[in-house]
């Protein structure tokens, strides 16, 4: 939801799905910048930066209502945003006067996005002759353990949002939905983490038990390698749900990686699709993939650092799994789950990412279990493999070749049990090549098999 063009490409697609008799539910994110803008709003108003903060508001109304303008919709969006902007403009005053934000209110201040986008979208489509029914998504139920990204309570989500959305499209209503939030069980605003729009649609679709999720955005779908690094990375027709898990995890941005599961475990699919190259078909991902003979779909990557312990260097008298036990813990603290891992009798290495390299606390927290060595300026490459290269010998060699081909020196290896990630850590400099090299010899080429 960039620009008046995209909205316009989005309500072409609604439109026609119309015309074909598709039955649909709409779930929007917010128009591109704005939840930035909200979040902004927040810390400048901590900061007491009142006037940067009204100023910044200003800036939200003015792109709706530009963009309400050149839709044509100005009277019927300004009557459908007035409460919307009204309680915008409260909690700004409110949380202005205090300076002091908790985690309850930026949750509800970081909504209005939606709120916005979905009231701006359904007055558009009515004039386009849409039977659009706009719906804030307060059916969508969390479990309450976090105003910012809250968990799903699937049962109540899958009852009330369900009956809700059957009602109206039975009354012949298309509902445009906002995506990113939910309601909690005390009734506040939660907010389902940053790029949640995706996941919204995911739970839509469980809760209608509908089989296709479509993810429309500003990319073809999932590209087999970044093509600023590879000129001639391709576009992946299909992958398996566990493929682009690693593939989210590891850098690429086109997906939210919780979305996938509700609807690949119900055996259904989706579609990752270019809002302004509508004919061009996108990615599908489903649970179960067709053959695919090479050893790599895809390759991502990020930039990290290597930490390094030395085991032998703790006291004696302690034990291997207390020590591990001590290092986990301070990663829970600092909220990090470690990219790779990899460990030796001796020796535990890990990456995180890479600003963590000038993170003075965590870096002496760490140096109080154990001697630590940090290498900053890395790159984890995960080469992510199909299903089918299970038990298939050779892979490990084939990539292993493919790196030593342009002369680079692996720091870092691993390799998880399904088979479907491997893990490489090398130089930042020497990742570029090192990636076209892999994305040449394992992902493209004449079928070994
Ligand atoms: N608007 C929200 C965000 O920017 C949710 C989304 O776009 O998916 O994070
Ligand atoms: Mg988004």
């Amino acid at each position: 939801m960039g620009s008046v063009e995209s909205l316009k490409s989005v309500a072409a697609i609604i439109k026609q799905n119309v015309e074909d008799d598709t039955e649909q539910v709409v779930v929007c994110s917010a128009m591109s910048g704005v939840t930035n803008q909200l979040v902004k709003i927040g810390e400048l108003l901590e900061q007491s930066q009142n006037d940067s903060a009204f100023e910044t508001f200003s800036s939200v109304q003015n792109l709706h209502f530009s963009a309400a303008k050149d839709l044509g919709v100005e009277l019927d969006f300004k009557e459908a945003a007035k409460p919307i902007f009204y309680d915008l403009e409260n909690i700004i005053k409110g949380v202005g006067l205090i300076h002091e934000i908790s985690d309850r209110s930026r949750a509800y201040l970081c909504a209005f996005g939606e709120k916005l986008s979905t009231r701006l979208l359904t007055a558009f489509l009515k004039k386009e002759g849409v039977n659009a029914y706009q719906v804030d998504s307060v059916n969508v139920k969390t479990e309450g353990n976090d105003f910012l990204e809250d968990d799903i309570e699937w049962e109540s989500t899958e009852k009330h949002l369900g009956d809700e959305l059957k009602i109206l499209l039975s009354e012949d209503k298309m509902p445009v939905m906002t995506g990113f939030f939910g309601t909690n069980p005390e009734g506040s605003l939660a907010l389902l983490g940053r790029g949640g729009s995706d996941f919204s649609g995911a739970i839509v679709a469980k809760s209608l038990k509908w089989p296709t999720l479509e993810i429309w955005t500003d990319v073809d779908g999932f590209l087999s390698a970044d093509p600023r690094v590879v000129s001639d990375a391709q576009l992946i027709s299909e992958i398996g749900f566990e493929e682009v898990s690693e593939l989210c995890f590891f850098g690429a941005k086109v997906l939210h990686p919780k979305t996938i599961r509700p609807v690949t475990d119900a055996d259904g699919s989706v579609w990752i699709k270019n809002t302004f190259k509508p004919e061009v078909l996108g990615t599908k991902i489903s649970k179960k993939v067709s053959k695919n003979c090479h050893s790599a779909v895809a390759i991502s990557s990020k930039k990290v650092a290597i930490i390094t312990m030395d085991m032998f260097g703790t006291q004696l008298s302690e034990k291997r799994f207390d020590v591990l036990e001590k290092i986990f813990d301070i990663l829970r603290r600092f909220k990090l789950a470690p990219d790779a891992m990899a460990s030796s009798e001796a020796l535990v290495s890990f990456c995180v990412p890479e600003g963590f390299c000038a993170d003075t606390t965590f870096l002496e927290e760490l140096a109080e279990i154990a001697p630590t060595e940090t290498h900053c300026g890395r790159e984890v490459i995960c080469v992510v493999c199909p299903e089918e290269v299970k038990g298939r010998p050779g892979v490990a060699v084939e990539l292993f070749k493919a790196v030593a081909e342009v002369g680079v020196s692996i720091e870092m290896y691993s390799q998880n049990a399904s088979e479907i990630a491997q893990l490489i850590v090398v130089k930042g400099e020497d990742a570029p090549k090192t990636i076209r090299s892999i994305h040449e010899k394992l992902a493209t080429g004449v079928c070994n098999i």
